[in-house]
């Protein structure tokens, strides 16, 4: 049997938390419950979970601090918003604190499990292992990736890099200049099946992306952006 995978639910309303624990547990999670932001945060830094459902408006802690937090820390659990509105700026807001994906409610237990599936590492992360930098791929200019262990390095220096942020930049690096839309990455990274206005995730992700592999985020010499059809990673 796979290892059993744990999720931890950072949500006020229990009703919520009772239907999610009750859907996933019967899908073989483990699952870890907080009531408010300052408990979430303390879950997560003490029980390390495979997978965090994060409400945004909580008591004492707002989600998007939890998430930020975290990803100051170097944590790198992939994180699901729960939100409670359609609306675009939370969901760009929650991706530029380093969430991975955002559910709306009111939810399907079918979209979430699928999320969580989608989201969830399958893949261990590996603590820095000695030699990790070593036996990483040169993909472009100082670039590598270990594909084993998880890790990017620049000059053979980790980055820190979530879940997401990394399948996107393996996938591109795996195509070498070929240009991909949105809506492909989505499919293709994202493994959704729908895409609607989902496609700005794809921006948030590559400009975050960007911000921590490229020299110039501006100016950009690994993922670059060609107009109107979408992202491709340069190897010249
Ligand atoms: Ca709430």
């Amino acid at each position: 049997m796979a290892e059993e995978k744990t999720v931890l639910i950072v949500e006020d309303e229990k009703n919520i938390v009772d239907i999610l624990r009750f859907n996933l547990e019967r899908k073989g999670y483990r699952t870890l419950e907080a009531y408010d932001g300052e408990d979430g945060l303390r879950k997560a830094r003490e029980e390390k979970p495979d997978l965090i459902l994060l409400d945004i408006m909580l008591p004492k802690m707002i989600g998007f601090d939890v998430c930020a937090a975290l990803r100051k820390e170097g944590d790198s659990v992939p994180i699901i918003l729960l939100t409670a509105r359609e609306e675009e700026d939370d969901k760009v807001r929650g991706l530029e604190m380093g969430a991975d994906d955002y559910i709306t409610k009111p939810f399907s237990m079918r979209e979430v499990v699928a999320r969580v599936e989608a989201n969830i590492r399958r893949t261990a992360m590996a603590a820095p292992a000695a030699g990790a930098a070593d036996s990483a791929m040169p993909v472009a200019g100082d670039l590598a990736i270990n594909t084993d262990s998880h890790q990017v390095f620049r000059g053979g220096r980790a980055i820190d890099l979530t879940q997401r942020e990394y399948e996107l930049l393996t996938f591109l690096a795996s195509h070498p200049n070929k240009v991909y839309s949105r809506v492909d990455l989505m499919e293709q990274v994202w493994n959704y099946g729908y895409v609607g206005d989902d496609v700005r995730t794809v921006d948030v992700t590559v400009r975050r992306l960007r911000e921590k592999i490229e020299e110039n985020p501006a100016s950009p010499q690994f993922i670059l952006t060609r107009r109107g059809a979408g992202y491709y990673f340069s190897v010249s």
